[in-house]
């Protein structure tokens, strides 16, 4: 599985939504500020429900380093127990997060800023800004967006196909009833 920063494919709105943490005299994290940038799985096929979070530390001293990379995904367990066809339980609870991810880089003080990323940033607006942020990415791959993601797309927000123009003008207009009406 490959990732690509939602950045990548939107970089105007990720730069608008761009969530940061500054840290100064933490115990355990080094001075810093903090940026918070969602991926998604590069599988067309796939409808894994989860982000990961690269954490980098933007400083003058280390410049821009990938310091720590988070999953989370926002489904309850059983979602991920179907999803991944029988992975472990202990595995189960690394995809749907908040946990480390272990096949992406990791730091020395990951784990600090896993903690801080949960009691400060991670909270219902930006959850839901991650499943927002996960429902446009998968439809600019072609992905029909789930049910349940769909109406997570206001009319008046950008087109999550990218055409920079708001939902209800674009895909929103055309193609609402062809694209998500079926699955009705
Ligand atoms: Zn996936
Ligand atoms: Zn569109």
């Amino acid at each position: 599985m490959t990732y690509s920063g939602f950045h990548v494919r939107f970089e105007k709105i990720a730069m608008q939504q761009v969530r940061s943490l500054s840290f100064r005299n933490h115990k355990r994290i080094p001075d810093g500020d903090y940026a918070f940038m969602p991926m998604c799985c590069d599988d067309k096929t796939c409808d894994c429900r989860r982000a990961l979070i690269g954490v980098l530390q933007v400083s003058p001293e280390f410049g821009l380093g990938q310091m720590a990379t988070i999953s989370y995904g926002w489904e309850a367990l059983p979602f991920y127990r179907k999803w991944s066809h029988g992975l472990p339980e202990d595995m189960l609870k690394l995809f749907k997060g908040p946990a480390l991810d272990f096949m992406n880089p990791n730091g020395p003080f990951a784990e600090a800023l896993l903690e801080s990323f949960v009691n400060t940033a991670l909270d219902d607006f930006y959850i839901e800004r991650l499943r927002k942020q996960y429902a446009m990415f998968k439809y600019k791959q072609g992905m029909k967006m789930p049910p349940e993601l769909q109406n997570l797309v206001g009319i008046y927000e950008p087109c999550p196909c990218g055409s920079g123009k708001v939902f209800n003008l674009c895909c929103g207009k055309k193609k609402f009833s062809e694209r998500f009406g079926r699955r009705r």
